[in-house]
């Protein structure tokens, strides 16, 4: 297994709270990294709602939700935050006492951290791919079946059917024609949800007989030992035809889940992580939760909220990672130490 990275703070999730508690560590000189299982930061904002307006950012009249995470990694960029995409934290072990914590995390992909603070600012959970309702699938996923696009040269010279009319899907099926045996599209109506210059690029492609499209509905697999060579069309007519398949990717879009958080050992409320609100501190001293997977009296599931809660997150956090410092109270506006921490000075 690989070395344990070392670092003073594991920041799991890396939506808006996750992101301007690097803010706030930073400014108190606690270095972190943070582990999300999307391939991008962001959270919500950028995988929900990228392109509409948000009005209640103090300060920001309006901003995209993928305009305020822009605006957050340009802020947080001083600090020199290590993210690790892809990765979805799963198991958290204590090693250090109450007063002096410390943890293990180990995250999928073989990841392993140890640190003396943890802060979960996970949302609603982890961001998982919604699966299409075909039997046997489970034995193809990883190897023939994908829910992302993570090594394109995985797809090369390779029969490869994506299914969805989404973004995701036509984005793909943009990307992956050039390098594809051949390409597929099956969605289930002839209407598309995607950016409308790439519906126009994936016509293109239609009538230039590049790519196939089909509309139905992927209904049966054929293979061997997780090795796909066939799938079943399922057209709206009933009728069902054979087509060629070594890489199935479907794009039905994304749920969210608590998932292994739950077992941490965490005090739980309704799969949110009770919290003070002195400190935003769990059950478990030096693990933290911030933003929308926290709950106390009066919780509002807002952005603001999430970065109300880390600076205060911050200001324990600091006691654990630098237990014999005197943490004095001071303003970005006026003092020099903070601007030169920032870079602005
Ligand atoms: P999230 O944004 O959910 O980010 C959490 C991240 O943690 C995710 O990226 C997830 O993949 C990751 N994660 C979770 N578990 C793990 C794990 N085990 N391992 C690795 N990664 C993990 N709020 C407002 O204030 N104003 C608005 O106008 C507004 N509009 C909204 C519109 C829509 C359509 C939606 C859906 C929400 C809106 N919200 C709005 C709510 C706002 O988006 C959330 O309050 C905010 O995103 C919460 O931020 P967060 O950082 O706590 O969590």
């Amino acid at each position: 297994m690989a070395e344990s990275i070392k670092t003073d703070v594991v920041i799991v999730g890396a939506g808006p709270a996750g992101l301007f508690a690097v803010f706030e560590l930073g400014l108190l000189d606690i270095k972190c990294h943070l582990v999300d299982i999307l391939p991008k930061p962001g959270g919500q904002c950028a995988e929900l709602y990228p392109e509409k307006p948000i009005y209640d950012i103090p300060g920001l009249p309006l901003v995209t939700g993928q305009g305020l995470v822009d605006q957050l990694l340009q802020q947080i960029e001083p600090f020199h935050p290590t993210f690790h995409y892809g990765d979805m934290v799963e198991a958290l072990e204590v090693l250090g006492t109450a007063e002096a914590p410390s943890f293990r995390v180990r995250a999928s992909g073989g990841k392993s951290f140890e640190c003396k603070v943890v802060i979960v600012a996970a949302g609603g959970g982890s961001f998982q791919p919604k699966k299409p309702p075909i039997d046997g699938i489970e034995a193809y996923e990883e190897k023939s079946v994908f829910y992302a696009v993570r090594k394109k040269e995985d797809f090369r010279d390779k029969n490869v059917v994506i299914v969805g009319g989404g973004d995701s899907a036509l984005d793909w099926t943009l990307n992956l024609q050039p390098i594809a045996k051949r390409l597929t599209l099956v969605h289930r109506r002839d209407d598309f949800r995607a950016a409308p210059h790439s519906v126009k690029a994936m016509r293109e492609l239609v009538e230039s007989g590049l790519i196939d499209l089909h509309i139905g509905q992927i209904s049966h697999l054929a293979g061997d030992a997780g090795a796909l060579s066939g799938a079943t069309l399922k057209a709206n007519d009933e009728s069902s035809h054979e087509i060629a398949c070594e890489r199935l990717v479907p794009f039905f879009g994304l749920t969210m889940k608590l998932g292994p958080i739950a077992d941490w050992g965490l005090n739980l409320h309704e799969n949110l992580i009770p919290v003070d609100t002195e400190k935003f501190e769990t059950n478990i001293p030096g693990i933290f939760a911030i933003g929308d997977i926290n709950h106390y009296p009066g919780k509002l599931k807002l952005i603001l909220c999430g970065f109300h809660e880390g600076a205060l997150a911050a200001q324990k956090a600091h006691r654990y990672v630098y237990p014999d410092k005197r943490l004095t109270f001071q303003y970005t506006t006026s003092s020099s130490s903070l601007q030169k921490k920032l870079g602005v000075h």
